[in-house]
Order: structure tokens, then C-alpha cells, then sequence
């Protein structure tokens, strides 16, 4: 068993190394793991840094879904509640964007307290990423139709943890003034 701090360095390494060369959406094309760290550090803010798994978690939540990563693998690495938190948060990448979205908001109520809280935490930094400081048409569509979006997923979310409900709202109110 890792020790709080050794866990999350462990989680961090190892998304780094398996997101490698990947570049996330929106500002700027920012390196993949920008996102995770941003993830990582709202669940960290949000648990006052009492929640290590939560955390290392935030790290890899991307990994299943995005890399060659198994839940075995993460549950041997990192322990089961990590790896079941990383499966939770996983969407099925064989279903249309359409069909994605329509599951994660008919989803969102049933995951666990530590899921919905990565889930948030995903929608705060992907809200974020879609502000640009001069948007076009498209982006200003875009940004709209992803607030529209994350509102329903993070309803069914809300009331795990007021610090990050709290800091969801003042995100979507940041990026509707920029709308
Ligand atoms: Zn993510």
C-alpha cells in the first residue's frame, strides 16, 4: 500500500507517460495532461487534499478511455477504488458523440459519491478549455452547446461537495459572460 503522497506521484507519472504526445481540445491545443493536473488539483481543492485516491484518480481518469489502460492494470498499480473510480468514469467509446452524452446525463446519478466528483471536475476544466478570449461563431456555438451539455451531466452530480458545485456555477456563469 503507497503512502497518500507516494500514490498520487505514482498516478501522475504514469498519466503522463500514458497520455504522452496527446494534445486535448480547445485553448490553444494545450499538452493532454494540462487537463489531467487541472483535474487532479480541483479534486485536491475541493476534498482539502484529504481525499489521495480521489486525486490520484483525477490523475488517470482519462487513461481506460483514452490509452492502452486496463482496470487491471490500475487496480494492481493503484489499488480497487482507484480503478473502479477510473472504470466509473469511462464512457463507451463504440457509441456515437450523441449517444456518449445522452448515457454520462442519464448516468450521472447513479456513480458513486468519488465519480460524480471527478465528473464535475472534468466539466469545470472542459468548460474552461472552450472559453477563448476572441471566440468565432463556431466556438461561441460550440462553448454554448457544451455548457447546455455539462449542466444536465453535473444536475445529476450535485451535493457530494458544495466547493465544487460552488466552483462549477461560477465557471459556467465565467464562460456565459463570455458568450
Ligand atoms: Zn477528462
Amino acid at each position: 500500500m503507497l503512502s497518500p503522497i507516494r500514490l498520487v506521484s505514482e498516478a501522475a507519472e504514469f498519466a503522463a507517460r500514458r497520455h504522452s504526445g496527446m494534445q486535448r481540445k480547445g485553448r490553444g491545443h494545450e499538452p493532454y495532461i494540462n487537463h489531467l493536473a487541472e483535474v487532479a488539483n480541483l479534486l485536491s481543492l475541493a476534498t482539502a487534499g484529504g481525499d489521495a485516491e480521489l486525486v490520484a484518480a483525477g490523475w488517470l481518469h482519462d487513461t481506460i478511455e483514452d490509452t492502452e489502460t486496463t482496470h487491471d492494470e490500475l487496480a494492481q498499480r493503484f489499488g480497487l477504488r482507484v480503478a473502479n473510480l477510473v472504470t466509473e468514469v469511462t464512457e463507451d467509446t463504440s457509441l456515437s458523440k450523441g449517444e456518449r452524452r445522452q448515457k454520462q446525463v442519464e448516468d450521472a446519478p447513479k456513480k458513486s459519491a468519488g465519480a460524480k466528483l471527478i465528473k464535475i471536475a472534468d466539466k469545470i476544466s472542459n468548460v474552461r478549455a472552450r472559453i477563448a478570449p476572441e471566440p468565432t461563431k463556431r466556438q461561441r456555438d460550440d462553448l454554448a452547446d457544451y455548457i447546455a451539455f455539462a449542466e444536465k451531466v453535473v444536475s445529476g452530480c450535485r451535493g457530494v461537495n458544495a466547493v465544487l458545485d460552488r466552483m462549477f456555477d461560477e465557471t459556467v456563469a465565467l464562460a456565459r459572460s463570455a458568450l
